[in-house]
């Protein structure tokens, strides 16, 4: 599916760190200490009007390798 967005409409990703978890990196097969990221989509109208917000959810964020990863509540 393609979607257009007109030139003066776009999509900005949010990031606000809410906290930090211990868990087990996949990619780099040890445990490390997770950034734990809430992540919102801003779609903007002209870089100043909020045109509408949508929440992606909590992510553990990998200092090591920068891999992402929905967080489990
Ligand atoms: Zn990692």
């Amino acid at each position: 599916m393609i979607v257009i967005i007109p030139f003066w409409m776009h999509d900005r990703l949010e990031e606000e760190k809410v906290g930090e978890r211990e868990s087990f990196c996949p990619t780099c097969d040890r445990p490390v200490t997770f950034s734990v990221v809430r992540m919102r989509r801003k779609r903007m109208l002209f870089s100043v009007i909020n045109v509408s917000t949508r929440d992606l959810g909590t992510f553990l964020v990998c200092p090591s390798c920068g891999g992402t990863y929905p967080a489990r509540e």
